[in-house]
């Protein structure tokens, strides 16, 4: 057994409910894991809310954790029993232990501990592949990330800088602009009390971003293309203050035959080759410290709900962990 935050109804963070669930032994492929920590993302209350489509009737929410191999099933060579591992997707993190297909986990490297790895598993591939394979950010780039100071910003911003790019940032307090300042960012700008278009206009000299990471959405995107060079590419890669609304392709014609898309973390890892060499990537950066990877919030697993509020209403910085 295990104890496990499921939701019956999508609704808000008061669906999460500390319930008993039953942990199969692990068949063919697939590995138990006895979880040590799990990763808060935005994308989890897409899913608790509905704004995602439910694969079941009632779910766990959660696509981030680290833990132990407890046990394996046939088949499985890459790992053995006490391995620390971690993983991003399957469904189903918010729980204390699991049975999951075990080509979904990698094995964590001395330097990178479970609390650490419970942040970077998603948040910190979706880096790697956004800056790396979506748009390949090259040495002198401008870019424009938002939410500078949020999970996925911290990081990014740190990625950017080590690239040689000159990285933007936008955030939503004083205290969140200078965090993001600490982590790569060049300039950073409150969007709150700021127009940011107006801002990158002046910080680029009216030449504009070579690409905008905009995971803000509804709020910031019609911005987001004002900010792009000619040719520019708009990464719209999340929905943090609602979906987009009212987009059309012209409108990438009257920008300056500008590039747009809408990428997917799960897209890049399906393959097992390319998971691992995603991961190794992101692992060498951490380990040689050249990104420091950081835990900014802690909650209890049982406390799940409290974590998606904070999240919900802009009141977290950075990382968020769940204790098991
Ligand atoms: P963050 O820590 O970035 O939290 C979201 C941040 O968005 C807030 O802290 C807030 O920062 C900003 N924000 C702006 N407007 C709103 C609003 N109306 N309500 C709430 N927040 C708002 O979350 P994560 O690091 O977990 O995720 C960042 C984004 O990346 C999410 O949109 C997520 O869906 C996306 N994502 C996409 C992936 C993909 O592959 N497509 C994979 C992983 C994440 P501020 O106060 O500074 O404005």
């Amino acid at each position: 057994m295990s104890k496990a935050m499921l939701a019956a109804a999508p609704g808000g963070p008061e669906v999460l409910v500390w319930t008993d669930v039953a942990v199969a032994a692990p068949g063919p492929g697939e590995a138990l894991v006895r979880q040590t920590a799990v990763g808060v993302n935005f994308i989890d209350t897409y899913f608790r809310s509905g704004l995602y489509a439910w694969p079941d009737s009632q779910i766990i929410v959660g696509a981030e954790a680290a833990g132990v191999v407890e046990a394996l099933g046939s088949g499985v060579s890459h790992l053995k029993v006490g391995d620390r591992v971690g993983y991003t997707t399957p469904l189903g993190a918010y729980c204390q232990a699991r049975t999951l297909a075990a080509d979904r986990l990698v094995r964590l490297p001395d330097g990178i501990a479970d609390d650490v790895a419970a942040t970077i598993m998603l948040k910190g591939l979706t880096v790697q592949y956004l800056v790396t394979s979506t748009f390949r950010v090259e040495p002198g780039m401008t870019v424009l990330v938002h939410a500078a100071a949020g999970g996925v910003g911290l990081l990014m911003g740190q990625w950017l800088n080590a690239i040689g790019a000159k990285a933007i940032g936008t955030a939503g307090s004083p205290e969140k602009v200078a965090l993001a300042k600490a982590h790569g960012y060049q300039e950073v700008i409150d969007y709150r009390t700021e127009d940011f278009v107006a801002r990158v206009t002046e910080i680029t000299g009216g030449k504009g971003c070579d690409v905008v990471y905009d995971s803000v959405g509804r709020d910031t995107w019609a911005g987001s293309l004002k900010c792009l060079r000619r040719r520019g590419m708009f990464v719209s890669f999340g929905q943090s203050s609602g979906p987009i609304e009212g987009f059309a392709l012209p409108l990438l014609a009257q920008g300056g035959s500008l590039s747009a898309c809408r990428p997917m973390l799960f897209h890049y890892i399906e393959e097992r080759a390319e998971l691992e060499a995603r991961a190794a990537d992101l692992f060498g950066r951490i380990t040689s410290g050249q990104i420091r990877a950081e835990v900014h919030q802690r909650f209890t697993l049982s406390d799940a709900a409290a974590a998606h509020r904070a999240l919900e209403s802009r009141g977290t910085i950075g990382a968020t962990v769940l204790t098991v």
